[in-house]
C-alpha cells in the first residue's frame, strides 16, 4: 500500500524571474495548502485530453473526466524529442512538424493529446502561454543569469534521477536550437488547429486572467488536480499543476524497449527542464512550491 506525502520547497526562487506573474504581494499559505491538497486530486481518464498546467477556469471541464496536466499540453512533448532525443540535425525541423510528429505518435500509442487557447486568442496568439512565449521558454533555458536557479530546481525535482550529462546535453541542445528559433518555431500559430484536425475536440478554451499563485509538481500516477474546483475554494487563487508522472508515462510509451533507457530518462530531463523554464517564462520567481509524492507505508513503518 501506498499513501500520499506533501511537501513543501519553499519559493521558487529569492531572484527575480523574468516573469510577470507574482505572488510577491499576496498571501498564501501554503501549508494549509498542503494539510488538504489530497481533496482537490482525483484519478484521471485515459479517455480524457491531455491539460496544460494553466491554472485558469474552463467551463467545459468535468472533474469526473480529467487529463493529466503537462506545460502545453501534448504539443509541449514535442520540444522535450526535439531537445532530448531527436537525431537528426538539430538545424533542421520545425516546431509545427515536430508538433504533428507527436500528436500521430499519442494517437497512435492510445493516449488522448490536448492542448488550449484563451478568451484572447487571435491570429497572433494561441492563447497558450507555453505556446505563444515558446521561444522564450526555450532562451530562459538557456540564459546563463538563470541557469544556477534553473538547474538547483530541475534537480530538485528529479532526485537521484538527475543525471549531469543528460541536463548538460539538453541545455547544449537548447542552444544549438535558439540559434535559429524563429524559424524553428515560425508555425506554432497553427499547432493548435492541427490539434483539433487529427484530434477532435482536444482544444480547450480557458476563461478570465491568470491569478497562479502556487505550483504544484504531482508525482502520484493517475491522479491530476480538479483546477476549476481549487481556484474556486481558493478566493480565486489558481495552481500551476504539473504531473510529472505524466511525462515518465510518455517517456515510457514512446520508449518501451529495453534498449531505449537512455531516451526514457533523456526526454523526462528534457521535459523538466522546459517545465522550469516556462515556470520563468510565466513568473517572477516568487510563487511557493508544493511538490506531492507517493510514500511506500511499508517503508515508513518498518
Ligand atoms: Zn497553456
Amino acid at each position: 500500500m501506498s499513501s500520499v506525502q506533501t511537501l513543501h520547497l519553499g519559493r521558487l526562487s529569492d531572484n527575480k524571474w523574468p516573469g510577470k506573474l507574482s505572488a510577491e504581494d499576496i498571501f498564501v499559505d501554503a501549508l494549509q495548502i498542503a494539510s488538504q491538497l489530497d481533496g482537490y486530486y482525483v484519478t484521471t481518464q485515459p479517455s480524457a485530453k491531455t491539460r496544460c498546467i494553466d491554472g485558469r477556469h474552463d467551463p467545459a471541464l468535468d472533474e469526473n473526466n480529467l487529463g493529466p496536466q503537462v506545460p502545453a499540453g501534448a504539443p509541449g512533448a514535442a520540444l522535450a524529442y526535439r531537445l532530448g532525443i531527436d537525431k537528426d540535425d538539430l538545424t533542421r525541423g520545425t516546431f509545427y512538424d515536430d508538433a504533428l510528429m507527436m500528436i500521430e505518435s499519442y494517437l497512435r500509442l492510445g493516449l488522448m493529446p490536448g492542448g488550449h487557447r484563451d478568451d484572447d486568442a487571435d491570429d497572433v496568439s494561441v492563447g497558450c502561454g507555453a505556446i505563444d512565449g515558446v521561444d522564450n521558454v526555450l532562451a530562459h533555458m538557456i540564459d546563463p543569469s538563470l541557469v544556477e536557479d534553473h538547474k538547483r530546481l530541475v534537480k530538485t525535482l528529479l532526485g537521484d534521477d538527475f543525471n549531469r550529462d543528460h541536463y548538460l546535453r539538453v541545455l547544449g541542445a537548447g542552444l544549438v536550437l535558439s540559434s535559429r528559433s524563429s524559424g524553428y518555431f515560425s508555425g506554432r500559430g497553427e499547432i493548435l488547429d492541427l490539434l483539433e484536425s487529427k484530434a477532435p475536440h482536444s482544444v480547450s478554451r480557458l476563461k478570465g486572467h491568470h491569478q497562479e499563485g502556487i505550483v504544484i509538481i504531482n508525482f502520484v500516477p493517475d491522479t491530476t488536480l480538479a483546477s476549476n474546483r481549487f481556484a474556486s475554494d481558493h478566493g480565486g487563487m489558481q495552481a500551476f499543476g504539473y504531473d510529472l508522472w505524466r511525462s515518465k508515462q510518455i517517456a515510457r510509451t514512446l520508449f518501451p524497449l529495453p534498449s531505449q533507457g537512455l531516451d526514457r530518462e533523456r526526454f523526462v530531463m528534457a521535459r523538466v527542464m522546459l517545465t522550469i523554464a516556462t515556470l520563468m517564462a510565466l513568473t517572477d520567481g516568487s510563487l511557493q512550491v508544493l511538490v506531492r509524492v507517493p510514500v511506500d507505508e511499508e517503508l515508513t513503518e518498518s
